[in-house]
Order: C-alpha cells, then structure tokens, then sequence
C-alpha cells in the first residue's frame, strides 16, 4: 500500500500534491553499477556475453541475470564482502534529508538484487524503502527470484516503469533519478527525470524532457526547487 499522495503536510499544515522520488540504485546511489561488478568478479568469462545481448535487445534482464547467476560462484559472506567495499554518492545523505524534512516519500528502485542493496545502504547508516530482484544463496550458488517481472513489461526483470506508475496512478507527481539503459521504462511513467550519462545521452537523443545531472548534489538542487 502506497501512502495518499494528497495530505497535510504536518510542517506547514497545508494540503498539497505531493511529490515522490524514486531513484535508480547502481550507478546512481551507489557510485558503481555494484550488479556488474559482483559478477565481473564472481562469475565465470561468458557473463559479459549475456550483458552484450541484454544491451544489444536480444534478451530481457530477468534472462541476463539468471544466465550471471548461473555462472557464478559465491557465497552471502563474498557478497557482504563485496558490499563493504562499495561507494556511495555522498549527496544521496542529503537527498533522504530533503525527502524526510519535506515528507516527500522516497523509494528505491533497481534491476540488481535487494540483498547488496540493503547490505550498502545498512554500511552507510540508510534505511530507504526498495524494490529491486532478490537472490539467495544455496551453499555458493546463486538463485535469483523477480517478484515484479509480471507486473512489468516483460523484458525487465523488474520494470521501472511499473513502479513509477503505480505513484503516479496514486496521484503523485513522480521525480525519477537514473543514469542507463534499465531506467527507460520509468521514463514514459515520470513527470520530472533528473538523469546521468547514458540515461541524459537517451533523453537528448529522443527528446525527452530532463535535466542532465552529474551526481545526486545536482538532484538535490532541482529538488530544492519543486518546493
Ligand atoms: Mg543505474
Ligand atoms: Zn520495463
């Protein structure tokens, strides 16, 4: 269940449309895309191959990722490991800051697996809601489950554009941050795109109206702006 999108908000006390923002995981949150690297580290040559055909539209996430998973060997620990390593974007503190101190509700949403997700999110001091693929491990074999894949588009594991819809058919006004190509579902579904790299080259080349950011310092200005 999704909060009202119109309440008093009890710092002003006012009724209003409220905005929610919904932001892509690896590469944006997190410095590196931490799905990629967890397989280029743990998984045997031809995973690369499986993310060439993925990119290229010969098959969908939730097929890539099961072909990755079944060449990897790695158990919860290496990953935990793995997770204690990563970065994230400092402004991202800033972004749950502004969300919390303005009621605005906040969400995660990613085409990786909810379990490196929390375990970076938990190093870092951050508790923020998440939707993502899981994965379990079986001894050091990995088994990856896609909870949203029929409720998306069918070629995401799990479909962005899924879950901005569901805020905005709520009547939220949706922000979506991403930074690639697992972001263009959410693109149709969102009334206000803050987008990095690959995901700003993708909007200028198809006209999509967004605002090109480098990192989440520059999201938390335009969402300074939405009041
Ligand atoms: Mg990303
Ligand atoms: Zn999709």
């Amino acid at each position: 269940m999704l909060p009202p999108a119109r309440r008093i908000c009890p710092a002003t006390m006012s009724s209003r449309v409220d905005h929610v923002v919904i932001c892509d995981f690896d590469g944006t949150v997190a410095r590196a895309d931490v799905g990629n690297s967890f397989f280029g580290t743990f998984a045997e040559a031809p995973w690369a191959d499986a993310v060439q055909e993925w990119k290229e539209g010969r098959i969908g996430s939730k097929e890539c990722l099961e072909k990755e998973c079944r060449l990897t060997t790695a158990t919860l620990e290496d990953l935990r490991r793995f997770s204690s390593l990563q970065d994230i974007d400092p402004g991202f503190h800033d972004v749950v800051g502004w969300t919390r101190e303005h009621y605005v509700p906040l969400a995660i949403v990613s085409d990786g697996f909810r379990e490196y997700i929390s375990l970076i999110l938990g190093n870092h001091g951050l508790d923020v809601p998440c939707f993502a693929n899981r994965v379990e491990f079986k001894g050091s074999r990995l088994r990856p489950s896609f909870p949203y894949f029929e409720r998306g588009c069918g070629r995401c594991a799990n479909c962005k554009g899924f879950h901005v819809r569901r805020y905005r058919d709520a009547g939220y006004r949706t922000v979506f941050i991403g930074d690639g190509l697992s972001d263009l579902c959410a693109l149709p579904e969102s009334d206000v795109v803050l987008a990095k790299n690959e995901l700003a080259d993708h909007c200028e080349r198809e006209k999509i109206p967004h605002t090109r950011i480098a990192d989440l310092g520059d999201a938390l200005h335009v969402l300074r702006e939405l009041g």
